[in-house]
């Protein structure tokens, strides 16, 4: 059986292990360290960041200004729409004929010759109302609702343009909960300057709402306050104009806006509140997995006062999540680059460690190895029996040495050189490990000669190995250059533990001793240890 010389003693040398477990560690650990403080100054510089700018600063400037720009615009856009208003207004305040037909108090005429210009003013202004009432405030014509006429105008625009006898406008609440801008202004003749009734247009400004919903791409609801409704005529409103009826869905308010059925639970929620009215307030709501910003400014009607309240609502849960996603690709990234180079360290290491391996293996073989033929040093020899001996005394096993002394080799020497001889010894030994067992133990003994331990051996078996090597040896041709090759004889003492030695000395004494005899009986042979006196230090004579 093969017994490669290297695997003894390095397969469980724990010494090497530990070194390059310790390389490894030392490699490891401080870059181990290194990253997960990266990643922990990383977490607290993240955390921080979010909480600064979720509770104040960055987000609340940015909510404040929107809805600055926000309310700036629903005034805008009311402005400019009184303003068209009032260009017309004053265009047909400037007709004379229209003037007459107003001033005969003729309702028919009046239709007729205002109707065509209704449409158009539906058309081109959003015009919805059109209104011709008398000085004593009483309807003569809606030309937008000509079946309606008789009744007593007093809405606040039409009570201001009396009051001060000048035009007057402004937002004011419908009974069925829509918004309307109104324009009305005294006419007077333009001879006699006497009043002849007074004018109105107006305007249902759901269409500025819609607008700011599109320019923000935000949830716009407007919830009149219930108090300022009739309950009977806007639940008979929202029935004609097929809307849901549901005065009770909230405690205080009604939606005005046409997205009443679907309106978000995040602002079903606010109106819930009893009191809700705010401020030109900004809330931050957390909802499930999202976030929303909600902005709030009061709508204040004609006559200054805060009817309704106008809620943005918009999903910033793409903004807030921003760190959080931040935070997350950061970390994976670093977990990544981590990995990396942990991998990265960890071959370099498995590489340098197994460099030292090599390198330690190496110094192992030279230190235990006999350099020219391979075999075990003698004192690895001695260290081997020693430990074999304290082996076979403890489980009562015999053990055997042989002495191996190649003969004449002085002669091999003389005649073919000093380089041939130590071929002879090389392949020689090379045959020799080829056919030993795994736990012989071989070794290079002196300068020719070569010593076996042959564990749990006794005397038959060991002189039958013997045999064995013996025979070998001589059918060995050995080639010891191109040209010439020659053959050696070997003479093998050999001798048993315990029955021709209890110790190694007297062990290695017997074999000696056997040997000795080999010798003299003519070489080319084998020869056991006769006992002479039994474990008495024997040396060759
Ligand atoms: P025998 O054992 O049969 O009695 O005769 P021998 O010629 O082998 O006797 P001896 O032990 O006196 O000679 C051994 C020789 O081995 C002496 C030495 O020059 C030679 N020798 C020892 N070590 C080496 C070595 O490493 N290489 C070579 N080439 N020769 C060696
Ligand atoms: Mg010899
Ligand atoms: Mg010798």
């Amino acid at each position: 059986m093969e017994k490669p010389p290297t695997t003894y003693h390095n397969a469980t040398n724990p010494g090497i292990q530990y070194e390059a477990a310790s390389l490894r560690l030392r490699f490891l650990t401080p870059l181990v360290a290194v990253i997960v403080l990266l990643v922990m100054v990383l977490a607290v510089s993240l955390f921080y960041f979010e909480s600064e700018s979720r509770s104040h600063g960055l987000i609340h400037e940015r909510l404040t200004r929107t809805q600055t720009v926000a309310k700036d615009y629903y005034e805008k856009s009311v402005l400019n729409d009184a303003n068209a208003l009032r260009s017309i207004m004053n265009a047909l305040l400037r007709d004379k004929a229209l003037s007459e037909v107003f001033a005969s108090y003729d309702r028919e005429v009046l239709l007729a010759d205002t109707e065509a210009l209704f449409k158009e003013l539906k058309r081109d202004y959003n015009v919805t109302h059109f209104y011709f009432t008398k000085p004593d405030r009483v309807n003569l014509l809606r030309v937008h609702a000509p079946g309606r006429h008789g009744d007593t105008i007093d809405r606040v625009t039409t009570l201001r343009a009396e009051q001060n006898s000048t035009l007057s406008y402004g937002v004011e609440l419908g009974p069925l909960g829509t918004f309307t801008l109104r324009v009305v202004s005294p006419w007077h003749d333009s001879g006699t300057g006497s009043l002849i009734g007074y004018l109105e247009l107006g305007m249902e400004i759901d269409h500025v709402i819609d607008r700011l919903r599109d320019i923000f791409g935000f949830d716009v609801a407007v919830a009149i306050q219930k108090n300022y409704l009739n309950r009977e005529k806007w639940e008979d409103g929202m029935r004609v104009l097929g809307r849901t009826v549901d005065w009770d869905r909230f405690p205080n308010v009604v939606m005005s806006s046409e997205i009443y059925g679907e309106l978000s639970p995040v602002l079903s929620d606010h109106f819930k509140k009893a009191k809700h009215i705010p401020g030109n307030d900004v809330i931050q709501v957390e909802q499930g997995d999202h976030s929303y910003w909600m902005l709030s400014m009061p709508l204040v009607d004609a006559r200054g006062r805060s009817i309704a309240e106008m809620t943005l609502l918009a999903d910033v849960s793409y903004e807030m999540n921003v760190v959080e996603r931040t935070a997350i690709a950061v970390g994976i990234s670093v977990f990544i680059l981590g990995g990396l180079l942990i991998a990265f360290f960890s071959v370099q290491a498995t590489r340098v460690s197994q460099r030292i391996e090599q390198e330690q293996n190496l110094l192992e073989q030279l230190a235990t190895h006999d350099s020219l033929t391979n075999l075990y040093t003698r004192r690895m020899f001695h260290e081997h029996l020693e430990n074999e001996l304290v082996r076979s005394t403890r489980f009562n096993h015999p053990l055997s040495l042989l002495l191996i002394d190649i003969d004449k080799f002085k002669l091999i020497n003389d005649t073919y050189g000093h380089p041939a001889g130590d071929k002879v010894l090389q392949k020689l030994s090379e045959r020799l490990l080829k056919d030993s067992r795994g736990t012989d133990f071989l070794c290079r003994y002196g300068g020719e000669e070569i010593a076996i331990i042959l564990p749990e051996t006794d005397t038959d078996d060991a002189q039958e190995i013997a045999e064995r090597i013996k025979l070998t040896v001589s059918a060995l041709p050995i080639q010891f250059d191109d040209m010439q090759s020659l053959s050696v004889t070997v003479s093998i003492g050999v001798a048993t533990y315990p029955q021709h030695g209890d110790t190694d000395t007297f062990l290695i004494s017997a074999a000696d001793s056997a040997l000795y005899d080999a010798k003299q009986q003519g070489r080319n042979r084998v020869c056991t240890y006769r006992s002479k006196e039994k474990n008495q230090p024997l040396s060759r004579s």
